[in-house]
């Protein structure tokens, strides 16, 4: 497995739109390895395949116990509206807070291409809103409510 480079704002392709994956092959599962090793090496609990310069409607997540691998999701968001302050990966020393909604439906296929249909809520519904986002080129600097410096990086963010 290889550990990829994180973009970082302002590159470009982070404000692109991606598109979808149409192949399921091995570079595919390959790739979805690549996110996985680089997100645990940089500490975070979600990565996008954009924020490694592949735009492809791709990201990986793994909270706690739970692990996700999205291929060309679609998300139903419902229930209430919340304030979420959230780090991101391509944007170190920020944290941003922006609206969630608490419940997110993702109809999604994993990487053997097969297509599935889960509901999340708490961390997980934040960060598939945060990884989603990512897939359609918006960073939560772009929606913030409220955008601060985290002056101590060091521990208890949760980076996305
Ligand atoms: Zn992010």
């Amino acid at each position: 497995m290889g550990v990829l480079d994180v973009l970082e704002v302002p590159n470009i392709l982070l404000g692109q739109t991606a598109e979808d994956v149409v192949e399921f092959d091995r570079s595919l599962s390959t790739f979805v390895d690549d996110l996985f090793a680089t997100m645990h090496v940089y500490k975070g609990i979600g990565l996008a395949a954009p924020q490694v310069g592949i735009l492809k409607r791709v990201f990986v997540s793994q909270y706690e116990n739970q692990r996700l691998v999205c291929v060309n999701p679609i998300l139903e968001l419902y229930g209430d509206e919340l304030e979420s302050e959230e780090a991101c990966l391509s944007i170190p020393n920020v944290l941003a807070t922006v609206s969630r909604y608490s419940y997110v439906k993702v109809q999604a296929y994993d990487v053997n291409g097969n297509r599935f249909n889960q509901s999340f809520d708490g961390m997980m519904a934040i960060v598939i809103q945060h990884e989603n986002d990512h897939l359609d080129g918006v960073l939560i600097t772009d929606k913030s409510l409220n955008t601060r410096y985290n002056h101590d990086q060091s521990e208890g963010i949760e980076k996305e």
